[in-house]
């Protein structure tokens, strides 16, 4: 499987990617966050709502696991770090295969419940400002996506 690496030289060039990303996004489109507390999840995704033409804010779903923002498409942002028992299934289906765009962070929590095909995004802190993203494409889509973006 194809790894493509990416290096932040800050919360503005990460947001400036994601909205890069998000300018190729569409309805179905899943994208799983992996990174400790503090790398950039949420940075990244406040850059995809960015793109997606969202105007309100977007906070990590503390309490709520997952919320809607509507832009040009739905953004359905999951957080499922707090979810005591993983295997509840909360319909997460009519999500990925929803009308929007589905980011879901901490999602090998939910591994059991994860679509088939998505874009992988890990994010490692390598200084106070410096982030490595690496992106792992599952799927033609995924993979074509990565391909025009990186390459
Ligand atoms: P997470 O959701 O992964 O816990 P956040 O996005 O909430 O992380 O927080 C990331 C923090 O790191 C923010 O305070 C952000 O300003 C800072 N930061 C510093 N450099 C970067 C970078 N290159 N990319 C993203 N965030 C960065
Ligand atoms: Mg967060």
């Amino acid at each position: 499987m194809k790894i493509y690496e990416w290096l932040s030289k800050g919360p503005e060039d990460t947001s400036s990617l994601a909205q890069k990303i998000a300018e190729k996004l569409a309805a179905k489109d899943v994208l799983l966050l992996e990174g400790d507390l503090g790398a950039g999840k949420t940075t990244f995704t406040k850059g995809i709502a960015l793109g997606l033409g969202i105007q309100k804010n977007v906070s990590s779903p503390t309490f709520t696991i997952i919320k809607e923002y509507h832009g040009k498409i739905p953004l359905y942002h999951m957080d499922v770090y707090r979810l005591q028992d993983s295997s509840e299934d909360l319909g997460f289906d009519e999500y990925f295969e929803g009308d929007g765009v589905t980011i879901v962070e901490w999602a090998h929590l939910i591994e059991d419940q994860l679509p088939k095909e998505y874009l992988a995004v890990s994010i490692f802190r390598i200084g106070d400002m410096e982030r490595k993203f690496e992106f792992k494409p599952v799927g033609e889509r995924y993979e074509l996506l990565c391909e025009e973006l990186f390459s």
